[in-house]
């Protein structure tokens, strides 16, 4: 196998030395990659103008650069071949006279008076299928109509957001959607879809279900689907990027022509802000798909990943290599690729897969750089690695450093786990599914991990102490893509309960995540008991087990209504959703000695402008029913088995009986 070239303090710049006056091509090396020049313009890639095309490429340890153009995304020889002149600081330039509009593009390095594979241009916003070749596509080409008048959804607050974790083919794939662009970008923007028994499917579940925000698993380009052979039907969920900056091509209805998804990725887009949704896209930086082979690696070797001692890739992501986001050329291509997306394609926030990989610093930095475009743009990820990273644990985004991330938020899985059950320990029950001694986990994320004097941190479940300084920072969920769905969790670890325990069970863990503070995230189909039949990691398994099953809906018609209700009573109770973790001190009390497997906290004041003065929140994860203790004055149960009654179910005074696996939110209204 080949040995990335990475020499410590061997070599010095002569090349720069000698380039006046030699004409043959000089080999460069710097003592580590730190010393490699940073070109920081913002031109890097093509810039198209109708009568000429500029390609710029950064690779300061090339002796040459070349530029090809081609007709097509794949196959023939190039039209042309170009040598690339060197700039300044790194970069190689070639500009092209010409309309270039729709021609592939490739470039190749030689380093050591060798030359490396022809490959793709990191920086490309189009390609051609499988992502072979770049693609130079004029802007005015690459909107659809109407594009100009695209808007983000009004939206407030990091807090306000109710997320849905969703897989674009798996929304459609099942052949009973009722949705005719089956795994498809269209897919997603199809309205008046019926299912199964006439329910609603699609967008229109969506919409109905009242989530503000689509989190969209990976729809940047990536290697692990053949998109020449849309029939072979194989799945992968796509956490092995090709191409940041360009989307995948088999969501798109001709992946032979570059700029179709792109106009698709838009339309649908479009489709959801019209329908009041906002997209959030699944970010993956932290590792590319392709190691050696990658265009990074072809075109500046070694320099965009971390490195072990001994001078291999470094494999933080267990998927083959990490990216070195501290250093200063792959800073710069992950800020801009993420305001890219958020220029171009108007996307409302990203989700930072594996984000404990990159270094806190660079995550700052995007927060600022999306601040600039807008502030209400979401920014959150996963606070851990998939194995050890070179870089210290005190300089990467990891959930312990989470206060220092400020408006990012990490996953919480100290709520998941303490709701289901640890998460890689299949068989081991949750608060919600029986298991006790769960109270001050629950408490913990019932805070959103901030700071509360009634939370004993010494018997919260993984954290010794509160990890984000405000509840925008904590992402409350139970479940997403990763490991069982919770309805196939349930099963695994509660057999011997019946199916109607464990809907109640389902509905309790929803009723946790709904009724805590923080972001609220639900992973597509818990609303209807999605399964996977027991697969706990799906992610290339066949789309039969991945999709949507509409039947399930309208087999499960209560499950829906009462996760819409959730949704609904969070939207319209702004106590739920407290902005500050002084608010939540100063509101929210928790009730003392409820019982075993039982947590209780009021929510007091019209916090955060409520219309109920007092709210009172009960979780019982019992097989039993709990007796809680009022306190004084009248309540009026809201939300309990049946789900929100706006108007009250009954009015208590003293004690309530709250049922097995349930919970009940009662109010006092004046
Ligand atoms: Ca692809």
């Amino acid at each position: 196998m080949k040995r990335i070239h990475f020499n410590f303090g061997k070599f010095l710049i002569f090349a720069v030395m000698l380039s006046s006056c030699q004409q043959a091509p000089q080999p460069v090396d710097f003592p580590d990659f730190e010393s490699y020049p940073v070109y920081d313009g913002q031109d890097l890639g093509v810039t198209y103008s109708k009568n000429e095309s500029m390609f710029k490429l950064w690779s300061p340890t090339a002796e040459e650069a070349a530029l090809r153009l081609y007709q097509a995304g794949s196959g023939g020889a190039p039209d042309a071949t170009f040598s690339m002149q060197r700039a300044d600081n790194g970069v190689w330039q070639q500009t092209v006279e010409g309309d270039l509009h729709g021609h592939y593009y490739t470039l190749q390095v030689k380093i050591k008076g060798k030359w490396l594979n022809e490959t793709t241009d990191p920086y490309a916003r189009a390609a051609g299928v499988n992502g072979l070749r770049g693609m130079v596509t004029a802007p005015d080409k690459s909107d659809p109509e109407g594009w100009e008048n695209d808007q983000r959804p009004a939206f407030g607050q990091p807090t306000d957001a109710v997320i849905y974790e969703l897989n674009i083919r798996d929304l459609s794939a099942y052949p009973e959607s009722g949705i005719q662009n089956k795994g498809k970008y269209a897919g997603l923007a199809e309205t008046g879809t019926k299912g199964p028994k006439g329910v609603s499917t699609g967008l229109d579940h969506i919409k109905s279900l009242g989530v503000t925000h689509v989190h969209l698993l990976p729809f940047f380009d990536f290697r692990s689907l053949d998109e020449s052979k849309p029939e072979d039907q194989r799945y992968n969920w796509g956490y092995d990027p090709q191409h940041y900056n360009v989307p995948e091509g088999s969501f798109s209805s001709d992946p032979n022509n570059g700029l179709t998804r792109i106009l698709e990725v838009k339309s649908m887009i479009k489709t959801l802000h019209e329908n009041g949704i906002r997209v959030i896209m699944d970010a993956v930086y932290n590792h590319t798909g392709a190691t050696e082979d990658s265009n990074f690696n072809q075109l500046v070797p070694g320099y965009y990943y971390r490195q072990n001692a001994d001078g291999g890739f470094s494999n933080a992501s267990a998927c083959g290599n990490e990216t070195a986001s501290e250093r200063a050329m792959m800073r710069k291509f992950i800020i801009e690729s993420v305001t890219y997306w958020a220029r171009a394609y108007h996307i409302d926030g990203f989700r930072f897969d594996l984000m404990g990989i990159h270094d806190i610093e660079t995550m700052n930095l995007i927060r600022r750089a999306l601040d600039r475009i807008d502030p209400t743009i979401l920014m959150y990820g996963e606070g851990w690695t998939a194995g050890a990273s070179p870089l210290p644990d005190s300089l990467r985004a990891l959930k312990a450093n989470t206060y220092k991330l400020d408006g990012i938020a990490a996953f919480s899985d100290d709520i998941r786990d303490a709701i289901k059950g640890h998460v890689f320990t299949p068989t081991q029950k949750g608060f919600v599914s029986g298991k006790k001694g769960l109270e001050e986990s629950i408490k913990f994320g019932v805070t959103a991990s901030t700071m509360h004097p009634q939370v004993n941190y010494d018997s919260v479940n993984y954290s010794r102490s509160p990890w984000a300084a405000e509840p925008a920072q904590t992402i409350t969920y139970v479940s997403c893509h990763d490991n069982h769905t919770l309805w196939d969790r349930l099963a695994v670890s509660a057999p011997e309960a019946s199916e109607a325990d464990r809907i109640k069970m389902q509905k309790l863990a929803g009723a946790i995540v709904l009724c805590s503070q923080g972001i609220s995230f639900l992973h597509a189909g818990v609303e209807m008991l999605r399964t996977k039949n027991g697969v706990e990691n799906s992610f290339e398994s066949p789309v039969e087990v991945n999709w949507l099953d509409w039947s399930r809906k309208a087999q499960y018609p209560d499950v829906f209504a009462y996760f819409q209700d959730l949704i609904r009573m969070r939207k319209s109770h702004p106590a739920f959703r407290m902005p500050t973790s002084e608010m939540i001190r100063t509101n929210l009390r928790f009730l003392e000695n409820t019982g075993q497997s039982t947590v209780a906290f009021t929510i007091s004041n019209h916090a955060n402008g409520d219309t109920w003065k007092d709210i009172l929140v009960v979780f019982n994860g019992n097989d039993h029913p709990a007796v809680i203790g009022l306190p004084e004055g009248q309540w009026t149960v809201m939300l309990n088995d049946r789900g929100l009654n706006e108007k009250g179910w009954d009015k208590v005074t003293r004690k309530i009986t709250v049922s097995p696996y349930s919970a009940l939110v009662l109010a006092a209204v004046e």
